[in-house]
């Protein structure tokens, strides 16, 4: 079939919005009609050439939510019909890590992925002929894409897919590091830096866990003022003082679990010193750039901190996405106040400007 989609021709340049084909799927695939798709920094981190392990051509986009219009061969956990939330991180609930509750690393399909095919080692997508690779396993930034069964999560028709989409990335990426890496326990003092979609999901989750005190930092009275309303019990804005400024909140102690979530590798040693003697966890969610490494005393490990870090939150999707898309229709999270700018397919690169300018938290493509 022939669809429209957002491709990376040259790193960068603006997208190109073409015409390409999608071939039907094979074995153990889906195609999916994209209702809406988030712009995550991911994609611009790519298409700017930053990261190394970059490709083009590719259609960028990870953060879709859409409808199943057709299933292949073998499928038999979702039915055209079914809404799905797309998962660059899969869950084939057979693998080692899948039977492991300590990781959502899936070993599955990592090295099709990351070369950008199938799990085959073939792509769908294509223009005159010439293969065109799919990124991260979504490319989402298309009016259909084709995807791995064990790469969708089925969630609650009831859902807007406008929304449900933020749960593919950031939004899960921020709660999963309260809930499953940190486990913050209920009755604790927390401390998250960055108040981007991570860092407020970050807040979210430790809300849901019960944390007594959250304390926020970022550089924005603004997104300080979003931190807020998702559950922030005190805000902070952010400077090389912030640790000293975290231990005068805390008797001294510091806080039982610190969140970073910028990439900037001077504020992941500002959540490791800010996080509590004999217990405090630091969660590290930022992506660093390349080369980049993280500075700490090992006087703050050796008195008992501890630091972790995960991807995707260490959110099994299939199973856990659904869930958090319940509580969002629960009216637990407040998923409406991070969409601030909805664009069409066509204004792609304008999602990138946005972002660039820190001009509100998600802008969300809207296919309909
Ligand atoms: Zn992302
Ligand atoms: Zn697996």
């Amino acid at each position: 079939m022939k669809i429209r989609a957002a491709v990376l021709e040259d790193f960068g340049a603006p997208l190109e919005v073409q015409e390409l084909d999608l071939a039907e799927p094979r074995a153990g695939e889906v195609l999916v009609r994209l209702v809406a798709c988030g712009v995550c920094h991911t994609d611009l981190y790519t298409a700017s050439g930053a990261d190394p392990s970059g490709y083009s051509p590719t259609v960028l986009g990870h953060e879709g939510a859409g409808v199943v219009e057709a299933i292949g061969d073998g499928v038999s956990d979702v039915e055209p019909g079914d809404h799905v939330v797309t998962l660059f991180s899969p869950q084939c609930r057979e693998c080692e890590h899948c039977h492991d509750h300590r990781t959502n690393l899936c070993l599955a399909i990592r090295e099709q992925q990351n070369q950008g095919h199938l799990p085959d080692g073939t792509t769908r997508l294509s223009r005159d002929g010439e293969p065109i690779r799919h990124f991260m396993g979504t490319s989402t930034f298309a009016e259909y894409t084709v995807m791995p069964e064990i790469a969708l999560a089925k969630i609650d028709p009831e859902a807007p897919l406008d929304r449900a989409c933020l749960f593919a990335c950031g939004l899960s990426t921020g709660i999963g590091a309260a809930m499953n890496t940190a486990k913050v326990a209920p009755g604790s003092t927390c401390v998250v830096i960055g108040a981007g979609m991570v860092g407020l999901g970050a807040v979210v989750g430790c809300r849901l866990q019960g944390a007594e005190r959250i304390v926020c930092v970022d550089l924005s009275g603004e997104r300080l003022a979003l931190a807020r309303r998702h559950g922030a019990t005190q805000e902070l804005l952010g400077g090389p003082d912030i640790v000293e400024q975290i231990l005068e909140l805390t008797g001294g102690m510091g806080a039982d679990y610190t969140f970073e979530a910028t990439g900037n590798v001077n504020v992941m040693r500002q959540a490791v010193e800010s996080a509590r003697m004999g217990w405090g966890v630091a969660t590290i969610c930022g992506v660093a750039g390349k080369g980049e490494t993280l500075d700490i005393v090992p006087r703050f490990l050796i008195t008992g901190r501890r630091v972790a870090g995960s991807s995707f939150g260490g959110v099994k999707g299939r199973d856990q996405v659904p869930q958090f898309v319940d509580r969002y229709l629960a009216g637990e999270i407040d998923v409406d106040s991070f969409v601030s700018h909805k664009l069409t397919l066509d204004d792609v690169n304008r999602g990138f400007d946005l972002m660039e300018a820190q001009d509100g938290i998600r802008s969300v493509i809207d296919f309909a």
